[in-house]
């Protein structure tokens, strides 16, 4: 019986049936695999031997799922072909906004590079977390190169400062005068200029005195250079001792001084030239057993509208010479 059953050929509908199915099948997964693949040029083969030798049934509701089975595995497959597209796009911009920033760093540009021409080449998602891999590295490079720039950076502000710093106090230095340690005569030539043009604009006068020590040549004949030395030093700190904070001196050169008094008319300028020349009169410097003093001579003049630098000197220059002329000890105010 069961050898019987074996030796009878299964009805030609049931056949058809099952060659329908298995064809089905067939086209789904052929469709899925990519061309050229060589399972699916053997399938293609299998399906054409099917169709010739047997008589194939018509689809049945079966197929139809089959079919609807396999449509959307082909759409979920290109929709993951999509996706990797997209994450390809995204990895992309992220590296040249990474490029952007790191713009001044050429090493790391080569990197990026790299990543770049990976990224582009890469089949699958894997291959693209493999980059992302490598460009933490290129990044962590970019991060210590720029660290090493900063700090580069930081030493060259400190130099600068440092620097800055020396020129500030050699240029103080260039105004101070060593001996007297009041301002000098470059002081003064950068002082007077800016004091007449104030002048100019705001009409508010000030009066300049040119002061010399009286016969100080002979006084160093008689007592020494060293001596001369320690009574500049001393007259230069009565001068400024008996001026106001907002008035200057200046050590014009050799025994000469410049004082200019701030806001100031005919008659203060008389009174306060007199209270310098007393004052200096009034000091004395011990050289041993002897109580040395001397005498200043002050000329003065007040600045007017037509007075340049030059002319307010040469007037104040001129009445110090009347005053010497006069006998000296005593002050003469230009009017
Ligand atoms: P006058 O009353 O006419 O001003 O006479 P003077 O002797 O003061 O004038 P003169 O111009 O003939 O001489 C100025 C002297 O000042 C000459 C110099 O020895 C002295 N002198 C100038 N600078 C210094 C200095 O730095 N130290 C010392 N010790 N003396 C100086
Ligand atoms: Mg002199
Ligand atoms: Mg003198």
């Amino acid at each position: 019986m069961s050898k019987n059953q074996t030796e009878t050929p299964p009805p030609i509908e049931f056949t058809g049936r099952i060659a329908r199915v298995l064809l089905s099948l067939i086209e789904g997964t052929t469709k899925l695999l990519a061309n050229e693949d060589t399972l699916q040029k053997q399938l293609k083969e299998t399906a054409t031997v099917i169709k010739r030798g047997i008589r194939v049934s018509t689809a049945t509701e079966l197929d139809k799922l089959i079919d609807d089975y396999f449509e959307r595995l082909i759409l979920e497959q290109k929709f993951a072909g999509g996706e990797k597209e997209l994450v390809k796009t995204m990895v992309l911009e992220v590296i040249e906004t990474i490029r952007a920033m790191m713009s001044s760093s050429g090493d790391f540009n080569a990197g990026i590079d790299e990543c770049t021409d990976k990224i582009q080449d890469a089949e699958t998602i894997q291959d693209i977390l493999k980059v992302k891999d490598y460009l933490i590295v290129e990044m962590q490079k970019a991060r210590e190169h720029s660290n090493a720039l900063n700090e580069e950076l930081e030493k060259h502000r400190v130099a600068t400062e440092t620097l800055t710093k020396k020129l500030e106090e050699s240029e103080a230095k260039a105004m101070v005068d060593s001996l007297t340690n009041i301002l000098n005569r470059n002081a003064y030539n950068l002082k007077i200029g800016q004091l007449v043009h104030e002048f100019k604009r705001y009409k508010e006068p000030w009066a300049l005195l040119v002061l010399d020590i009286d016969h100080f040549k002979s006084f160093n004949d008689t007592y020494g250079h060293k001596t001369g030395d320690k009574v500049l030093k001393s007259v230069a700190g009565t001068i400024k001792d008996s001026i106001r904070l907002s008035d200057h001196v200046f050590r014009y050169g050799g025994e000469e001084f410049v004082v200019i008094l701030s806001r100031i008319d005919k008659q203060s300028t008389s009174n306060l030239s007199e209270k310098i020349r007393k004052a200096i009169e009034r000091d004395y410097y011990v050289d041993g057993d002897k109580k040395l003093q001397v005498t200043i001579s002050i000329g003065a003049a007040i600045i007017g509208e037509n007075d340049s630098e030059t002319s307010l000197f040469e007037r104040a220059d001129k009445a110090l010479y009347q005053a010497k002329e006069n006998g000296r000890n005593q002050i003469m105010v230009d009017v």
